[in-house]
């Protein structure tokens, strides 16, 4: 056991530990952070990737909401580099005020699975402030983050951050490499912002609500599913068929219909 850090890990918090070296190397090989790159960690913990990052660049921030672990984290620190911690849930950080006028962050993080989605739309928020993340989640979570049209498990996750992201799957790591093993398998996933021309999103509300609707009712045809948002004549307009279903339509399609249907 850790002397540093004496409380068991908290269920209510995600916490599930990673302890297994080869795992932290692959993720420090993924992020390969540069001089002057400005890292933001996501839910420390016991510093399983805290410590490795400090020791190769020396300078680090790190968001963490267990009071518990801000102790022993700081202490064990010190022998690795500089680190700022927040004690704060992440939800309520403001990456963009975190980056400030430094240039975008790079968000790194083994996220406390029961709140991947909220932190992913909370990054899209704040994407122009983030220069990449590398996160990892549940690999069920990383497979629809990922998927493409005709996939079962493409949805609205898969639409919504590769709309405004790339978005690569990098590997899966099994529940031993974590202490206390979670029941599923995790996965790394490297998420890549683009910048706001490239996005071409006219109304990013509008768009929002237009993805929620059409994989609200998945099974429906896109005339019925979006029937109060736009008419199958200008699904039609936009040149897409209104038979078709939620799940066969790329992202670009979506942008379209949203661009050409929206009245922003
Ligand atoms: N990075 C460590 C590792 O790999 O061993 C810990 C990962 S553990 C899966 C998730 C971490 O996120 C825990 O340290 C937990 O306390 C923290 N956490 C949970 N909810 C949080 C929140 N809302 N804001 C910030 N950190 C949170």
């Amino acid at each position: 056991m850790n002397l540093h850090f004496r409380e068991p890990a908290k269920k209510s918090l995600g916490q599930h530990f990673l302890h297994e070296r080869g795992i932290v190397e692959k993720i420090l090989l993924a992020v390969d952070p540069k001089p002057g790159d400005r890292l933001v960690e996501i839910g420390p913990g016991q510093g399983a990737m805290t410590f490795p990052l400090l020791d190769r660049h020396g300078t680090l921030t790190a968001i963490e909401f267990d009071r518990d672990l801000l102790a022993p984290l700081t202490e064990q620190a010190r022998a690795h580099g500089a680190l700022t911690l927040i004690h704060a849930d992440v939800l309520n950080v403001d990456f963009t005020e975190l980056a400030g006028d430094g240039g975008p962050i790079r968000l790194v993080g083994n996220l406390p699975y029961n709140l991947s989605s909220p932190i992913l739309f909370h990054a899209l928020d704040h994407a122009a402030a983030i220069r990449d993340m590398h996160f990892m989640l549940q690999k069920e979570v990383v497979d629809r983050m990922a998927a493409g049209p005709g996939s079962k498990v493409y949805g609205r996750l898969s639409v919504m951050l590769q709309a405004y992201c790339q978005v690569s799957a990098l590997f899966t790591v099994a529940p031993g490499a974590f202490r206390p093993p979670p029941k599923v398998d995790s996965a790394v996933v490297r998420l890549v912002p683009r910048p706001a021309d490239a996005v071409g999103i006219r109304d990013p509300r509008r768009f929002a609500d237009l993805v929620r609707a059409a994989f609200g009712q998945r099974r429906k045809t896109l005339r019925n599913a979006l029937q109060t948002l736009c008419d199958s004549d200008a699904i039609t307009a936009a040149g897409i068929d209104p038979q078709a279903r939620a799940e066969q339509l790329p992202v670009t399609d979506f942008i379209r219909l949203a661009n050409q249907t929206g009245t922003a």
